[in-house]
């Protein structure tokens, strides 16, 4: 018989734990209203924050707020060889920018933060104390297996077609001596700790999970790791001590989790604490050829948060659209209220998908091009210049040099007084490429015609020779219509139409030619407000440069 609470002082002395009773103390029950949900999002410090973060961070805080509850934010910083510097900055500036709001947690400031610290390197005494009641218990045991020893086990299992892992009959240091053990110990030999599973792989346990409902999962037999040999737990074990005295009431985590939630029902059993409510929310796919497949991080840029804010998509778009993703009625809700604030609509768990949600970029662009083209001037002036601050070049931090100017364009390209709102910009990156032709500094045309270069010549002299800034939109456009005819294009569309041949174009190929001159562009918004808004000099300027190339 082994002296289990021998055995656990030899492996935890007492000096480096506290009593379990308190760990409770500390972390009270939290006092919050009935039915108020405490969620979290407990992300590695990779460095690399994506898509499917956000996918479950959104409904993490809007189930927690909207019930009256918190969120907060765990950094699992468990694996050394993951860890990135200023990754928890990461984490935070690309959630900020989608408006993700913490009440407490790792460098959270103000915040109470009472059931930190949210670094799970920074808890390990709370980990050794409840793996050292294990080990008494007889529940928990020294494993010395090396690593070559284990995948010989693997291999061996594969080959006998039997389910790999350290279960049973092969875990080997699950029925050590007591002598062997302290032989082991005695020899220095790194060992990692193993729960002792009671469980059987033959019985099947059904749970309820939030989003996908009445689920049948195999209960747990694998003595899985739960301290590594450097002391520190594995995510299995931090994640059922950490939910358990952060008070978490609900787990909604991504879908690759579920294989191992045998495993967290264990631990939470022998641990004799309760368990959070789960939710596993299903993964965002794309369509790539032929086959439907998971988002990859190799393949996929925008499976990176960073994606969106380098392209500088307008973060309520990208909101909108996995709200969209998150729940079925969403996209009904916002249609009837598409200038509500987001937190109106009544976000519910089970409403989400349970199967793999379609993420799809044309459908985002077409959101965003929505989104945009709600803002004011003002409003677009703050999201394109807040976008440039970061990433756009000298040359487009100059566009906002003259406000009244930038101010113009904008009016025009966002079609403010028009009929309709025009929905040219998808990005502030887009959209500054889109408005780089007001700018001489970035003005550089290609002059695309489709027309021999000495008919756009004639053109284009003819027309210089006849424009003035004064002549508003009907007098310019009779001026465009003199040229056209002295160079036998057809005015009258009518006629045109009737007869193609007899013309060399008519009058829109004329004014096609003066807007490729001008801006470099066959389509742009309307041409005689632009030579407006560039002014007479510039205007003429870009005609005679056009005419110097021809
Ligand atoms: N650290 C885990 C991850 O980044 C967290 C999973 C969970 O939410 O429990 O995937």
């Amino acid at each position: 018989m082994i002296d289990w609470n021998k055995l656990a002082d030899v492996l935890i002395p007492d000096e480096d734990v506290k009593p379990l009773e308190y760990y409770e103390e500390i972390y009270p029950e939290r006092d919050l209203p009935k039915g108020a949900q405490v969620t979290r999002l407990a992300p590695s410090p990779t460095g690399f924050i994506h898509l499917g973060n956000l996918f479950v961070a959104i409904a993490n805080e809007r189930i927690a707020h909207q019930s009256g509850g918190l969120m907060y934010l765990r950094i699992e910083d468990t694996d050394l060889k993951r860890k990135v510097e200023g990754a928890v900055e990461a984490v935070k500036s690309a959630l900020r920018y989608f408006d993700i709001r913490f009440d407490e947690g790792a460098e959270i400031e103000g915040a109470k933060n009472a059931y930190g610290p949210y670094y799970q390197r920074e808890r390990a005494a709370l980990y050794h104390a409840y793996a050292k009641d294990l080990i008494k218990r007889g529940l928990a045991y020294p494993c010395f297996c090396t690593e070559e020893a284990l995948s010989a086990l693997r291999e061996k299992q594969t080959e006998e077609k039997k389910i790999t892992g350290y279960y049973g009959e092969y875990a080997a240091c699950r029925n050590l001596t007591e002598e062997e053990i302290y032989e082991n110990l005695k020899a220095g030999k790194p060992y990692v700790i193993r729960l002792r599973s009671q469980g059987n792989a033959e019985n099947k346990i059904t749970f309820r999970d939030e989003i996908k409902g009445d689920i049948t999962v195999t209960e747990n037999d694998q003595d899985v790791v739960i301290l590594k040999s450097d002391g520190i737990p594995t995510y299995h074990f931090a994640h059922a001590i950490d939910d358990h005295f952060m008070r978490t009431t609900l787990v909604i985590r991504g879908e690759e989790w579920l294989a191992s939630l045998p495993i967290h029902i264990e631990l939470f059993n022998v641990l004799g604490f309760r368990r959070p409510k789960y939710g596993h929310n299903c993964s965002l796919q794309k369509i790539d050829g032929e086959t439907r497949r998971k988002l990859s991080k190799r393949k996929d840029p925008e499976l990176s948060l960073e994606f969106y804010r380098q392209e500088g998509y307008y973060a309520r778009a990208v909101k909108v659209y996995m709200l969209t993703l998150l729940n079925s009625n969403f996209e009904e809700w916002y249609l009837k209220n598409p200038d509500a604030a987001l937190e109106d609509f009544k976000f519910s768990i089970g409403k989400m998908g349970k199967s793999g949600a379609l993420f799809d970029l044309n459908k985002l662009s077409d959101i965003s091009k929505n989104e945009l083209a709600k803002l004011s001037v003002a409003e677009m002036i703050d999201f394109l210049q807040a976008w440039t601050e970061e990433f756009g070049s000298d040359v487009q931090k100059g566009y906002f040099a003259d406000k009244a100017y930038l101010e113009k364009v904008l009016t025009l390209c966002m079609g403010i007084g028009g009929k309709k709102r025009r929905k040219d910009f998808c990005t502030a990156k887009q959209a500054m490429e889109t408005i780089a032709y007001f700018f001489d500094e970035s003005f550089e045309p290609e002059y695309a015609y489709r027309f021999e270069n000495s008919t756009v010549k004639t053109i284009l002299q003819g027309f210089k020779a006849v424009y003035d800034y004064a002549d508003d939109c009907s007098a310019w456009f009779d001026k465009v219509k003199a040229v056209a005819n002295e160079m036998g294009f057809a005015t009258d569309m009518k006629a045109y139409k009737a007869n193609p041949e007899a013309f060399p174009g008519n009058v829109s190929d004329v004014a096609e030619m003066l807007r490729i001159a001008t801006t470099g562009l066959a389509n742009t918004p309307d041409l005689w407000t632009i030579m407006q808004i560039l002014g007479k000099d510039r205007t003429l300027a870009r005609l005679d440069k056009a005419i110097s190339v021809l």
